[in-house]
């Protein structure tokens, strides 16, 4: 049974609008597009790992939360990709999509990628984070009196990650492997009384908040206007005749306004002003601006200068 389930999230989006709205040469151009990328090896992976716990034959009951987000008590924070809890153990797993060659130092602490252009990246050590994870976990069973042993993993989520030397003795592997190390732990741990587990299980989700925040970039240093999804850079949608246009590819574009106000809301926020639209739509008649808000998914409240507009979600 799924108690957490992957929460939509809306990083992706928009990091992909703000890489429509960020010059090239803003400073945090390319930091937004490296972010695009591991979010969307994350989801991947996530999906990956997924698909092989519908094939595994799993102890009853048996409990999913997937990315558990906590602060304890010194204030720091805990995400976990998955915790699995059955009668027999508690597992908390690390999910890693990386492709390439990989090594480890344990002493350094120190992951090592090497793509396949040769390139060579450091990585964060999973191995510590997840001791960190576990540690935690371990307070808290103790806290609630309720005894479970707690095993972790890290799985890669795609075959093209290659782990070659240092990897000895760590909990790692690929997402295949999954199947025998279930089978492993189960046979390994004798079973807690199965009513136990869900109350255990409902305490951790009481825990649970979110705690991820995408970037933002100032809203001054953003693209403004309705741009052409097609041509790109910037490229504003040019309006006549209540038609939204593109006179460098021509494109005619007839959901040019619900999508710029879903860039608004993922860049911006839910709520407008005629002012604040005008600015984003790079407008400059308020009465266009008048018009047009009407033709939007919105909730207007107050009157006239103070009116306030709210999408509609
Ligand atoms: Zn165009």
């Amino acid at each position: 049974m799924i108690l957490l389930a992957w929460q939509p999230s809306d990083s992706q989006k928009i990091l992909e609008a703000m890489l429509q709205r960020l010059p090239q040469t803003h400073k945090e151009y390319a930091y937004a597009r490296e972010r695009l990328g591991r979010v969307k090896a994350g989801l991947a992976g996530e999906q990956r790992v997924d698909a092989e716990w519908l094939e595994l034959d799993l102890p009853a009951p048996h409990y999913f939360l997937h990315d558990f987000q906590t602060r304890n008590d010194f204030g720091s924070t805990h995400q976990m990709d998955t915790i699995f809890l059955c009668p027999h153990f508690l597992l908390i797993l690390e999910i890693k999509n990386i492709t390439g060659i990989l090594s480890y130092d344990a002493s350094y602490a120190q992951l090592t990628r090497t793509t396949i252009e040769g390139t060579v990246e450091g990585m964060v050590d999973p191995f510590l984070q997840l001791e960190r994870h576990v540690a935690w976990m371990k307070k808290l069973l103790q806290r609630e009196r309720f005894h479970l042993p707690i095993v972790h993993a890290v799985v890669l989520a795609t075959r093209n990650g290659i782990l070659t030397k240092g990897f000895e003795g760590q909990p790692i592997f690929h997402v295949t492997g999954l199947r025998s190390c279930i089978q492993r732990w189960t046979e390994m741990y004798q079973p807690v009384k199965a009513e136990a587990l869900l109350p255990f299980a409902t305490r951790l989700l009481s825990m649970h908040t979110r705690l991820k925040k995408e970037m933002t970039v100032p809203f001054k240093e953003m693209m403004k206007g309705v741009v052409c999804p097609h041509c790109g850079n910037g490229q504003r949608l040019q309006y006549h005749y209540r038609k939204w246009t593109c006179p460098r590819c021509g494109l005619v574009d007839h959901n040019a306004l619900n999508r710029t106000l879903e860039d608004y809301r993922l860049l911006v926020g839910p709520q407008l002003t005629n002012r604040s639209f005008r600015e984003f739509f790079a407008i400059e008649s308020p009465n266009l601006a008048y018009k047009l808000l009407q033709q939007l998914p919105l909730k207007a409240e107050g009157e006239k200068k103070h009116r306030k507009y709210w999408i509609i979600d």
